[in-house]
This record gives structure tokens, sequence and C-alpha cells, in this order.
């Protein structure tokens, strides 16, 4: 197989998780089954983490760029947020692993009130 993958998330299986697992092994000959599940479990909560990141990413992209209508909204008076920026907003995975997203922060004119989107 000798194909260009498109998709970082798939590189970033490959690297971190095969290729780390690979090496980690050959430097820890005697680890127990116990230490090599958790040193995969390591590898695939950070990837897991990653690709949180960017589907969440994706998909905020494609909200702010619906039309209108379809525009993220607010919780309390249904009106549409205007947008106000990016903020960085802090979350846990599961797993404790922390996750930075940078979000459009959005600001409802009639409750004058800032919020990230629900999502
Ligand atoms: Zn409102």
């Amino acid at each position: 197989m000798n194909c260009e993958s498109p998709d970082p998330t798939a590189d970033a299986l490959s690297d971190d998780i095969l290729t780390g697992m690979h090496e980690w092994r050959l430097q820890h000959p005697d680890a127990s089954l116990t230490e090599i599940e958790q040193a995969l479990d390591e590898r695939w909560y950070r990837l897991r983490a990653r690709m949180l990141q960017d589907l969440a990413l994706e998909r905020e992209a494609a909200n702010w760029q619906a039309k209108v209508v379809d525009r993220p909204t607010c919780p309390d008076c249904g009106r549409t947020l205007i947008r106000r920026g990016r903020q960085p907003r802090q979350l846990k995975t599961h797993g404790g692993h922390a996750l930075t997203l940078t979000r459009s922060y959005g600001y409802c004119p009639t409750c004058k009130k800032g919020l990230f989107p629900p999502g």
C-alpha cells in the first residue's frame, strides 16, 4: 500500500499509536500486559482528544457558514447570535485529558450576554 493519506487523523493514528507503541515495546521489553495496556490507553486518549478537537472545529465552522436561519441562536430567546470573535474554551475529555478549543463566541443583543453556542 503506497497511497498518501489526506486524513491527518489517520496519520496520527499510525504515528502515535502504531509506530509509537512499537517503539515503546522495544524500549520496554519486559512490560506486563497491564503496562502495555496503559501505554496504549495513554496514546489512544491523546489521539481521541485530538480527533474530538478536529471534529468539533469542523462542525463549528460549518455552523457559522450556514445561512442566517441556521446560525447559532440564543438558548433563552432564540435570537440569532452575533459573532464576537474566537476565544479559548477549556474542556476535559474522558480519560482526564485537557482539551482547549478555540471557539467562536456569540453575543445575544436581546439578553445582552455572551455565550459559546452549544455543541
Ligand atoms: Zn437571548
